[in-house]
């Protein structure tokens, strides 16, 4: 039978929107000493800003504009919110003959007889295209283009920290749980948002299987490990942890049904607030 201090925190947790999808991860959570991250979405607000568009100058700026566009509309990644918000809504002028995400990477797409590439420099590095590699230095999210294999140009974008998350981090290294940073994003970029958190475990440049790897890796270091992930990418990760859990708000339905416990909006203040609900249910000081 399931001690009545559990229905109590269940409650509890349910109130501050956190659900929990069975008991038992009350007590998991209590026990958590490592609470791993994913960036976008969970330690930033996983909303994206055009900050520039560097088009090679022999190239048609609103030509390619409208085809990285009607690529990402096929994609529900929120770098591809980004852009479709700056360009906004268009009639579709082509026809996009085949569309592929490739997870970690970004989009191939054959659009007006042209193959079209936008992702990260691995995605261009992939089909062998060169291109400027002080791209790889810019502290932005970068999108690199690449048309009908040649190097076109790039979008950089910004995301913001979510303002409680700073504090949220400390809340769990005061009561000794250590943090690691995994993501798919630049590393200049995670370097800079876990440094500005005082998280001291960060890596970037990360593939979906990259990200197993690693957390495999500190699984085997540590008793008990959380994930916290919005989704993207990052449900392997999720299943793989002793307690996943999913943020809500921006989060793919794959990853809110994989999850133990679901994070109904954005707050990343509801972590450390779930693991004190798991720990008091327990009665273990938080
Ligand atoms: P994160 O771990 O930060 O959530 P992802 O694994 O989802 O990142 O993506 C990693 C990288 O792949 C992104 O930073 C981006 O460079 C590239 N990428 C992924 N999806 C897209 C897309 N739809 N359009 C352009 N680039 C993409
Ligand atoms: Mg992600």
């Amino acid at each position: 039978s399931i001690p009545l201090g559990y229905f109590g925190g269940i409650g509890a947790a349910s109130k501050n929107g956190i659900l929990f999808k069975g008991s038992n991860y009350l007590d998991s959570l209590a026990n958590i000493r490592h609470v791993v991250l994913d960036k976008t979405g969970t330690l930033t607000q996983g909303v994206f800003s055009i900050q520039d568009i560097q088009i090679k100058k022999e190239l048609d700026k609103e030509y390619i504009l409208h085809l990285v566009n009607m690529a990402e509309s096929n994609s529900t990644h929120p770098i591809a919110t980004a852009i479709r918000e700056y360009v906004g809504q268009e009639a579709p002028s082509y026809s996009v003959t085949h569309i592929e995400e490739i997870a970690g990477h970004g989009l191939r797409a054959l659009i007006d007889g042209r193959q079209l590439l936008v992702g990260n420099t691995k995605l261009l590095d992939k089909f062998g295209i060169s291109y400027d590699t002080e791209i790889k230095d810019i502290v932005y999210t970068t999108m690199a283009i690449a048309v009908d294999n040649e190097y076109a140009g790039y979008i950089t974008i910004a995301d913001q920290i979510k303002p409680e998350a700073k504090e949220a981090i400390q809340a769990l290294k005061s009561h000794h749980i250590d943090c690691t940073v995994l993501s798919g994003d630049k590393n200049a970029i995670v370097r800079h948002v876990a440094e500005s958190l005082g998280i001291t475990n960060y890596f970037g440049d990360l593939l979906p299987e990259d990200k197993v790897t690693k957390f495999k890796a500190i699984k085997q270091s540590t008793t008990s490990v959380a994930f916290v992930g919005d989704g993207f990418n990052d449900a392997p990760v999720l299943a793989l942890s002793d307690v996943g859990i999913a943020m809500g708000g921006l989060g793919s339905d794959a990853s809110i049904q994989t999850a133990d416990v679901v994070i109904q909006d954005d707050n990343i203040a509801k972590i450390p607030m779930a693991i004190k609900i798991g720990r008091e249910t327990k009665k273990i000081v938080w």
